[in-house]
């Protein structure tokens, strides 16, 4: 037996086992001479310890070796393999603690990109909302420097333009030009109307601005264009719908191919798609509808 395993415990401890766990032999006395293991925990006699009584005798005299931990036989056979699986266990300890840490950062990231997304869409429904009943008309011209009623020159060419899209008796609507005033630029007009369905008409009606007698536009208004007032994503949507059609337009070889409701289709001869909602409500100057 190593002096390490040797040492301690020794019997000066109240021994709770009568008996020697290896031999099964009676301990007599209050203070017998014996062992306890200090991974077990069991009570060992001399002999089962592998120290004679002299060797007993000088270790519980010692103060130095007496507090030294004792390990019995079975203990010692499978301390080096209990130690292997302490490390292992140790390991996979770090490592569950690392995927704790991992998972909850996870967790943390997860939420706040949640939290961020549900808030975007929130402020996006509030924004279309807030548009829903808007227009914006592109290229009014500007009233005259010296008029002292601008407002009132708009109204008259606002007027103009939704008896041109066959859009007559718009009850309520407001309109504004948008920025500042600037140098050679119509600002453009947002109109807000009293409906959606007012809203609609206006831009299924556009179509009427190009109308043509022979090749010539029938009407002043041929270079205005109306389109939803829409917010910055949808404006971000419908930019790369165009470009997606240009795209497909060439690869395919088919100029019939228009955007309709966020989608790109097939034009249809006569069909509702022609007329009024080939693009969401957008029609663009130089291209000119099919009347
Ligand atoms: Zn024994
Ligand atoms: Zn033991």
């Amino acid at each position: 037996m190593m002096a390490s395993q040797v040492a301690s415990h020794v019997a000066s401890q109240v021994v709770n086992n009568k008996t020697c766990a290896q031999c099964e032999i009676s301990f007599k006395g209050k203070s017998p001479k014996c062992f306890n293991c200090s991974i077990c925990n069991f009570w060992f006699c001399l002999e089962c310890s592998h120290v004679s009584n002299k060797v007993y005798d000088v270790l519980k005299s010692e103060p130095n070796v007496k507090n030294l931990p004792f390990n019995c036989d079975g203990c010692t056979r499978v301390l080096p393999k209990i130690t292997e699986l302490a490390k292992a266990l140790h390991l996979q300890q770090l490592k569950i603690e690392s995927c704790e840490k991992k998972y909850e950062d996870l967790k943390n990231t997860l939420q706040s990109v949640v939290e961020e997304q549900v808030e975007k869409a929130i402020t996006e429904y509030r924004e279309r909302e807030e548009r829903k009943l808007n227009i914006i008309i592109h290229n009014v011209p500007e009233p005259r420097a010296e008029s002292t009623d601008k407002k009132g020159d708009d109204e008259i060419s606002l007027k103009e333009i939704l008896l041109t899209t066959k859009c007559v008796g718009l009850k309520n609507f407001d309109f504004v030009r948008l920025g500042r005033p600037s140098d050679g630029r119509d600002r453009l007009i947002k109109v807000t109307l009293g409906s959606v369905s007012d809203k609609h008409r206006v831009l299924g009606g556009t179509r009427y601005l190009r109308a043509k007698i022979g090749q010539v536009y029938a009407h002043r208004w041929s270079k205005i264009f109306i389109t939803p007032d829409q917010t910055k994503e949808e404006r971000i949507k419908n930019m790369n719908l165009k470009r997606e059609l240009e795209k497909r337009k060439l690869e395919e070889k088919n100029h019939d191919l228009i955007i309709f409701r966020w989608e790109i289709v097939e034009r249809r001869p006569d069909s509702l798609v022609n007329s009024t909602m080939a693009t969401p409500g957008i029609s663009e100057p130089g291209r000119p509808f099919r009347l």
